[in-house]
């Protein structure tokens, strides 16, 4: 549980990102690039460190997703904003006290027979935004039981791992974990993928 403090710290840190977002423009062109315009980014309420809170210094320069609940945001993720393969780097960083938490929980809340599951958050986003609710996992090591149990209301939960070895893991995992059923990504594809090259109703299809 986090406190008070930490709530606080938290929504800070998020508004004050969200503000350097809004003076960045390579940054919000790298987001639209995947797909995730000013409304987008908005919703999601996505930032970048430019000016960093205390104690995230070494997050500076990268995109911050926050972890966004019913009470505000209780985590953050930090992703190099750049389009390149991370070489000597992390793709993602996370602060060194986070717990674990799915992402985009508000979308558990959404009236819908299914829920979509994926690795990581852009992919979730994306599924969101073409109108298929989803929460994500930052990896399958980061699985908590009671996710299960966050899934379990849900007719149908479809697993949306990537189009390579990986995702076929986290697809077999789910289904063995959270009863998901795996969809079939397309060899060397993701989510956000598909949604830049055949937008929503490519997303859609892949449920039908
Ligand atoms: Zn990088």
């Amino acid at each position: 549980m986090l406190s008070t403090e930490q709530r606080r710290f938290f929504e800070q840190a998020v508004t004050q990102y969200q503000n350097d977002l809004a003076a960045d423009t390579g940054a919000q062109e790298y987001l639209a690039s995947r797909g995730l315009g000013p409304e987008a980014a908005g919703q999601f309420r996505l930032g970048v460190v430019t000016s960093p809170l205390a104690g995230h210094e070494r997050y500076a320069g990268r995109l911050a997703i926050p972890y966004v609940t019913p009470a505000g945001p209780v985590n953050i993720r930090f992703r190099c904003a750049e389009a390149h393969a991370c070489e000597g780097h992390a793709k993602y960083l996370s602060l060194p006290d986070a717990a674990s938490n799915l992402y985009n929980v508000l979308d558990l809340k959404k009236v819908s027979p299914f829920i979509c599951v994926t690795e990581g958050e852009i992919d979730a986003m994306t599924l969101s935004l073409a109108g298929l609710p989803a929460v994500g996992i930052p990896g399958v090591s980061t699985w908590q039981q009671h996710y299960a149990r966050c899934l379990e209301d849900f007719d149908v939960i479809y697993a949306f791992g990537d189009g390579d070895d990986a995702g076929g893991k986290l697809n077999s995992f789910l289904a063995r974990e959270a009863r998901a059923r795996p969809i079939s990504m397309p060899k060397g594809m993701d989510c956000n993928d598909i949604y830049r090259e055949h937008g929503a109703a490519g997303l859609r299809a892949l449920i039908d």
